[in-house]
């Protein structure tokens, strides 16, 4: 079984539709894969879709997910969520909150960039996401476009889109306590995603990890392109100290990133007790 909990659609900042993220799964050799869009479910009925149309003899199972944005003591932090009520009231609040504020903030540091001599517009970032919730990236291809960086991770230094880089703006940021609790309240299984990932910037301490892990966490990411082995082996520790499940994926966003589907896999049996602990939505199959 070849298991990636982590991929974004062009719902968020990835660049394949659900459908195209189904077809890339299949062809990557995925037995399942869990679509995870920043702080939205826009992507899932399309998803849902492309795996019941899937012709028989394929095989791929898709977990309904989202990665909320997360903020404590100033630090930022995503936290993915499985297989919740996408119904639910006050967690679907929450979502579109983020959501909403993201137009804003986009806003907000595009006439940043174009203080600082960046010739982009909103409209052009507003074409880039399509209707996918706006964020960083779609600022970062535009930057591309108009030849101001030569990629989409150049244009996360301090000088551009880098967490307090020149041209960053927060965004409204769940606190994750909150989070977990809201996720865990609409049937869902939160997941902190890649903890230890200090190339976006600074990390929680041991302590926050510890928190989250008494108001409900459920596991983390650990093997994760953004984490180095020293980071791995440091968290598994954590992981077992604090009764955590240890995750593997790729979080891929199509082109937008050089990572490939199911770089990284979680193990089937901590997939099994992910789903154990579900009872807000299930997964879908074919
Ligand atoms: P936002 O959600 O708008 O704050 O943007 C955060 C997103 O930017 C993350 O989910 C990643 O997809 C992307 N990102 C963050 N740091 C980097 C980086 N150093 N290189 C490339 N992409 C990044
Ligand atoms: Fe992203
Ligand atoms: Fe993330
Ligand atoms: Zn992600």
């Amino acid at each position: 079984m070849r298991i990636d909990l982590h991929a974004h659609s062009n719902a968020s900042d990835g660049t394949d539709s659900p459908a195209e993220l189904v077809a890339a799964a299949v062809a990557a050799g995925l037995d399942v894969v869990a679509l995870t869009d920043h702080d939205t479910v826009a992507g899932h009925a399309e998803a849902a879709g492309a795996v019941r149309a899937l012709p028989a003899g394929s095989r791929l199972t898709v977990v309904p997910g989202a990665e909320l944005s997360c903020a404590v003591d100033g630090i930022s932090l995503h936290l993915l969520a499985y297989l919740f009520d996408p119904e639910e009231p006050e967690f679907a609040r929450e979502r579109d909150l983020v959501r909403t504020d993201r137009f804003r903030r986009g806003r907000a540091i595009v006439e940043r960039c174009r203080e600082l001599g960046a010739e982009i517009s909103w409209e052009q970032v507003r074409r880039i996401a399509g209707a996918g919730s706006v964020g960083r990236p779609h600022i970062a291809s535009a930057l591309v476009e108009a030849g101001v960086v030569a990629s989409v991770s150049d244009a996360f230094t301090a000088d551009w889109l880098a967490n307090g880089g020149r041209a960053d703006v927060r965004k409204h940021e769940t606190d994750p306590v909150a989070a977990v609790r809201l996720v865990r309240a609409a049937g869902g299984v939160p997941v902190f995603a890649h903890p230890g990932a200090v190339k976006r910037g600074r990390t929680v301490s041991d302590q926050v990890i510890a928190d989250l892990a008494a108001a409900g966490l459920a596991g983390l990411e650990v093997d994760h392109t953004d984490h180095d082995e020293e980071t791995r082996e440091r968290l598994r520790g954590l992981a077992g100290e604090l009764g955590l499940l240890v995750t593997g994926s790729s979080d891929y966003h199509g082109t937008r990133k050089t990572v490939r589907l199911g770089e990284h896999t979680t193990d089937p049996e901590v997939y099994g007790a992910l789903l154990a602990q579900a009872t807000g939505a299930k997964p879908i199959e074919r």
